[in-house]
């Protein structure tokens, strides 16, 4: 008697310490949404005898406002608009203002049209910003990055960010494949809502390299709902009923992967709900390329069109690394990727984040030349203690001293601003 009194007593406590730790530290689920678009900017759009005009800023407010009332409607999450009317806020805007709040999730809603005059592409994209892009993407991309020639600040804004701001994550360009795997997952939600609940036509979830993705510090999907140059999915989307199924699709997407992360991942639903349960790992790895004395710059062809590449020079020789990840199953995705741009003898390698040297240091390489640099070059008026060697009858110019990675690469931001490009991360080691 006494020891089960004893023991459901205990048990009951037990319960209701975890129910209080569930209850309370269950904290809102942040949603930034982002109709694309907007006042000067239409977007995509088209004239049609029976629809009228048909704009993609309209219809991606109309969706955003729908898909933010059925959140609100939910207590467990919060939702943050980038815009609520006509108006164009500028591509930095709407990512500052996610990253300030520190959104779990960033959702931006477009309508697609498809180059040149086809009537006949349909259907429904979500891309993710990925390391991989392939052409066709680049179409897509292309057409979305256009909005940012309007505006003179967002211009301003991409070409030199700070990376010491919190709005930007240091040496995001290689960071975002961190958060590639959620992106890929809840774009995957949403385009089978789309076929299941909508019979809609889905062309799937793809990687592109998209301005109003590449800054977020977090998880974001930009949603193509469909495209206005299709008569059926232009009336499609101009309807109240279409906008609220688009809206519901992806509400029900964003409910089934919160749950998914909250509930432990055993509540998730396919697809691949072991892979988000994965704990990330100490280690940061990235995957090698190669090594080699040739100094290639960034859009070098022996790079196969890889993007998120970090050179560092160590003893004279250049190591190419692609991408940078803590999670098992994305760096095998990465080795993959690597594998399958041609370099066959790629292998990942293990980086402890924030490692200072013990004998050494890290510097910039900012350039190599035959001839010796004139004190009135950019690069030397520019640059203060600049340090330069001669081997084998090349200059080598080198500037700064970091004792961490992290450090150089940030560094190395600085001076990209300053107009120093193509830079290279080199490690000295020796006192
Ligand atoms: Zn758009």
């Amino acid at each position: 008697m006494f020891t089960k009194e004893f023991y459901s007593k205990k048990y009951i406590s037990i319960l209701l310490v975890l129910l209080s730790v569930l209850g309370f530290s269950q904290k809102k689920f942040t949603v930034v949404l982002d109709a694309g678009h907007g006042g000067s900017d239409i977007g995509a759009n088209r004239n049609y005898g029976d629809l009228g005009r048909v704009q993609e800023k309209d219809i991606t407010l109309g969706v955003v406002l729908k898909l933010g009332k059925m959140l609100e409607k939910n207590k467990d999450f919060k939702v943050i608009y980038t815009r609520k009317i006509d108006e164009y806020p500028s591509l930095t805007s709407r990512t500052d203002l996610a990253n300030r709040n520190k959104a779990d999730f960033f959702v931006s809603v477009h309508v697609n049209s498809s180059p040149g005059s086809s009537i006949t592409t349909q259907g429904t994209e979500t891309f993710v910003q990925g390391p991989n892009q392939n052409k066709a993407n680049l179409e897509v991309a292309k057409a979305e990055n256009e909005v940012i020639f309007l505006d003179e600040n967002d211009k301003q804004n991409f070409a030199n960010y700070d990376p010491r701001s919190p709005e930007s994550l240091i040496a995001l360009k290689i960071q975002q494949s961190k958060y590639l795997e959620a992106s890929q997952w809840l774009g995957g939600l949403i385009e089978e809502n789309f076929v299941k609940d909508n019979n809609r036509f889905s062309r799937g979830v793809k990687q592109a390299d998209l301005h109003v993705l590449r800054k977020n510090a977090m998880p974001s999907v930009l949603v193509e709902t469909g495209f206005v140059n299709n008569y059926d999915d232009a009336a499609y989307l101009s309807s109240e009923k279409g906008q609220k199924e688009v809206a519901e699709s992806i509400y029900k997407a964003l409910l089934d992967y919160r749950k998914a992360i909250n509930g432990g991942f055993a509540a998730a639903k396919e697809p691949e709900p072991v892979k988000l349960a994965e704990i990330p790992m100490k280690n940061d790895f990235r995957i090698l390329l190669m090594s080699t004395a040739t100094r290639y710059n960034e859009n070098d062809a022996a790079l196969k069109g890889l993007n998120y590449i970090l050179p560092i020079k160590e003893n004279n020789v250049y190591k190419y690394y692609y991408a940078v990840t803590n999670l098992a199953s994305v760096r095998d995705n990465n080795l993959k990727t690597a594998k399958d741009a041609g370099f066959r003898n790629a292998m990942a390698i293990s980086f402890l984040p924030n490692q200072t040297l013990g004998f050494g240091y890290y510097t910039l390489e900012v350039a190599v030349s035959e001839d010796k640099l004139k004190n009135d070059s950019y690069l030397l008026k520019t640059l203060k203690d600049v340090e330069r060697t001669k081997e084998k009858g090349i200059f080598y110019y080198t500037y700064g001293k970091y004792k961490t990675l992290e450090d150089a690469v940030t560094a190395q931001k600085d001076i990209e601003n300053k107009g120093i490009k193509n830079s290279i991360i080199q490690k000295v080691l020796k006192n």
